[in-house]
């Protein structure tokens, strides 16, 4: 990579003084000027090399500047750069098509979006219109997105601030075994507990005004818990049996990540309505999308959608749809992801496991994991306390500048690392990132007992 620390500091100088970034109290954050990216890894204008073990936020799955993307993102703006959503566009049937002809069972009609919350605005604003009810029950320990309605039915703390206009939204408890809410002391007694508690939230809340379940297939922000055998299937049976719309958000989980094209394939189960974004592209240009049904599909068929946007299917993010679908395809990238992760993450996270008193838990699926620190492995307390801040955060503080330190950017998220690098990561790659965390690790030991 080429160095220029004076260059750097002039991005970073003029970043803070004009541009107003996420989630964030603007004078107390430092974002790290970055000069280049490729592959797995990306580096700042010192030349400091990082292992990104996050996938910028889980959605470079292909990693950065794959050429063949790229080659085609450029080709397609040579031809056509944008075009309005009401015309039959080739690069928006092409991506549609390679899409549904990879989501499960009859979800076969695309409507695109810019990203993933406004997929999840949108499959609500259907599930209502379809059913012609109110509600929507979705979890806690959830992210779907910081749009209105994606962020009144997430389950963490960045919901608050909004929710004066969450009407029609009620939270319930999914699946977590390591912190049951259901006293469960099996996988088998968590499920069964989990779908009593739904059906009883449903029978309270009054089925014929509930449109719609949202979940993620496998909650991803909130900590990769993988849902019990059963489970989804069990919901899918609720939603039938009482005429709600089952909407499962593949957002972070789709595309490969779990090792799957999508993670409703690991449990054999079809939605109504599926959200996609992130991987569908890798980030390459901003694209999501919802998956619909046939029954959906047909509400909408002699009756008037009320839902649209300007860059609907937008050329140039469909052109890089095209591609990255193509690239996972022949570079076999879905495999890579269950492959590896079975054989190399997995044994390597549970061997960390082992060695760090801080690790309490190992969980996740593909390349799709999540290490849960505690202080302590009997009590489960986690290292530090639940939406922690300033110096009740110096536990993950200290974790996350150790594992930079090691030449690797983590994912963290309140007591949590996400190990979640592109599915196109090497053996080696996987590897180094494996040893970068064996060191930070040491660092959040020092905050155990
Ligand atoms: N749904 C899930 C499961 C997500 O993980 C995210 C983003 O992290 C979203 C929705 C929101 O997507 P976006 O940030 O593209 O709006």
């Amino acid at each position: 990579p080429q160095t220029d620390p004076r260059a750097g500091a002039a991005v970073k100088a003029v970043d803070r003084a004009h541009v107003f970034h996420s989630w964030s109290a603007q004078e107390l954050i430092d974002p790290l000027a970055v000069a280049g990216a490729e592959g797995s890894y990306f580096w700042d204008h010192d030349g400091k090399r990082y292992l990104d073990l996050t996938s910028g936020l889980v959605y470079a799955n292909i990693g950065y500047q794959h050429p063949k993307v790229v080659a085609a993102i450029q080709e397609q703006a040579a031809r056509m750069t944008t075009f309005a959503p009401a015309f039959a566009v080739e690069a928006r049937s092409e991506a549609a098509r390679l899409i549904a002809e990879r989501t499960p069972g009859d979800l076969d009609k695309i409507f695109f979006t810019n990203g993933g919350a406004d997929a999840v605005e949108h499959a609500l604003r259907m599930a209502r219109l379809h059913t012609g009810r109110p509600k929507v029950l979705s979890a806690y320990r959830s992210y779907h997105g910081g749009t209105q309605q994606a962020i009144n039915v997430t389950g963490d703390p960045r919901r608050w601030a909004s929710d004066s206009a969450s009407a029609g939204v009620v939270h319930f408890w999914a699946p977590f075994l390591y912190r049951s809410r259901f006293y469960a002391e099996t996988e088998e007694q968590e499920c069964a507990r989990a779908l009593e508690h739904l059906e009883t939230t449903i029978a309270f809340e009054g089925p014929a005004t509930i449109a719609a379940i949202i979940l993620e297939t496998v909650p991803g922000t909130a900590g990769i818990m993988v849902p019990p055998p059963g489970y989804l299937a069990g919901v899918r049976e609720i939603c039938d049996k009482y005429g709600i719309v089952l909407v499962l958000d593949e957002v972070m989980a789709g595309f490969g990540r779990t090792g799957e094209w999508f993670a409703a394939d690991l449990f054999g189960v079809v939605p109504d309505l599926m959200t996609f974004a992130k991987g569908v592209n890798s980030g390459y240009v901003p694209l999501g999308g919802v998956a619909i049904s046939g029954a959906i599909a047909e509400t909408f068929a002699r009756r008037a959608y009320p839902g649209g946007l300007t860059y609907s299917g937008h050329p140039l993010a469909c052109a890089a749809a095209v591609a990255t679908i193509d690239v996972m395809a022949e570079e076999g990238i879905v495999e890579n992801a269950r492959n590896l992760g079975a054989s190399v993450v997995e044994p390597g996270l549970r061997a960390l496991a082992e060695r760090h008193p801080s690790v309490g838990e190992v969980r996740g699926v593909g390349m799709f994991w999540a290490l849960e620190l505690v202080k302590d492995r009997e009590t489960r307390e986690p290292l530090v306390p639940y939406n922690a801040a300033g110096e009740a955060n110096a536990a993950m503080a200290a974790f996350g500048a150790a594992a930079k330190k090691a030449g690797v950017w983590p994912f963290v998220n309140m007591n949590r690392t996400h190990f979640v690098p592109p599915l196109n990561a090497s053996e080696s790659e996987v590897k180094e990132g494996l040893a970068a965390l064996d060191q930070a690790l040491s660092v959040a030991d020092e905050y155990t007992g």
